[in-house]
């Protein structure tokens, strides 16, 4: 089985969070056992059992976690590991890469990776109504200017970013697409609109903390691209927007718009 560069980083890291929290115990259980010979050998025992029982827990998840990254889809009645993944391992693994040196944003991009590859591989459908489209503004050509955080129909479709695509997709998909100009403003967008699924564009921790927030629904996300260095004129792949719409309409809703939507980007 071929596993993916961005896939393997975090597989590795899960891994060594496995030696780290196997070391701790066996620590916590040396330490103390010394002390223990003096109430007599059998509490010795009590505890190792303990730690063991914990230790064998806690490696069956990350078993089950490995097995389900490596399947790209979630094994069944193992919903709720995903949940863990996404809502607490992030900030450990984050913290195991940074004793190895590992960039912040190496570790965010290869759980972004395997997100996606996990929401895609779930098949989730919504109708169109009922999906959102998340924007950064540092799409926007800086000197336009039209208002498209207040209304991204504001955008004349110029052809100078991408918002000339981006709207065109959404428009003939009669999907909702909301600029967000930070975290804060996602998030409540999120919470006014109450969507099924997400397809999320921005940067490394933008994506990453709104995929760990908007848990538990579904949420592709995109990385912006920085050409100009980061927060002005980014870049996103339109194709990979498209891609990820589809993945998400239901078979039975705007098929004609699918294609259109398919022949217009090629
Ligand atoms: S495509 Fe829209 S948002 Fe982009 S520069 Fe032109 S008018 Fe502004």
């Amino acid at each position: 089985m071929k596993i993916k560069p961005r896939k393997r980083l975090f597989i590795g890291l899960l891994l060594g969070l496995e030696v780290f929290f196997a070391l701790g115990l066996y620590i916590l259980w040396y330490i103390p056992s010394r002390g223990y010979e003096n109430f007599g050998r059998n509490l010795s025992v009590f505890w190792g059992w303990i730690f063991g029982i914990i230790l064998i827990v806690f490696t069956l998840g990350v078993v089950f976690l490995v097995a389900i990254i490596l399947r790209g889809r979630e094994v069944r009645g193992a919903r709720w590991l995903r949940g863990i993944l996404v809502r607490y391992l992030l900030p450990v693994i984050t913290g195991v890469g940074k004793l190895f040196g590992i960039p912040k944003d190496d570790i965010r991009r290869s759980f972004i990776e395997i997100n996606n590859e996990l929401v895609r591989s779930s098949s989730f459908k919504a109708p169109p109504k009922r999906i959102l489209i998340l924007m950064p503004h540092c799409i926007q050509r800086d000197v336009c200017p039209y208002r498209i955080t207040v209304a991204v129909n504001n955008c004349r479709q110029c052809g100078k970013c991408d918002f000339n695509e981006l709207t065109r997709i959404a428009d003939r998909l009669g999907i909702e697409m909301t600029v967000a100009t930070g975290g804060t403003l996602a998030r409540r967008v999120v919470v006014q609109t109450n969507p099924e699924l997400i397809v999320g564009v921005a940067c490394e921790r933008d994506l990453a903390s709104g995929i760990v927030d908007t848990y538990p629904i579904p949420v592709i996300g995109i990385l912006i691209d920085r050409p100009e260095g980061p927060c002005v004129n980014t870049r996103v792949n339109v194709q990979k927007v498209n891609d990820a719409l589809e993945t998400f309409l239901s078979e039975h809703s705007f098929s004609g718009e699918k294609e259109a939507a398919q022949a217009s980007l090629s």
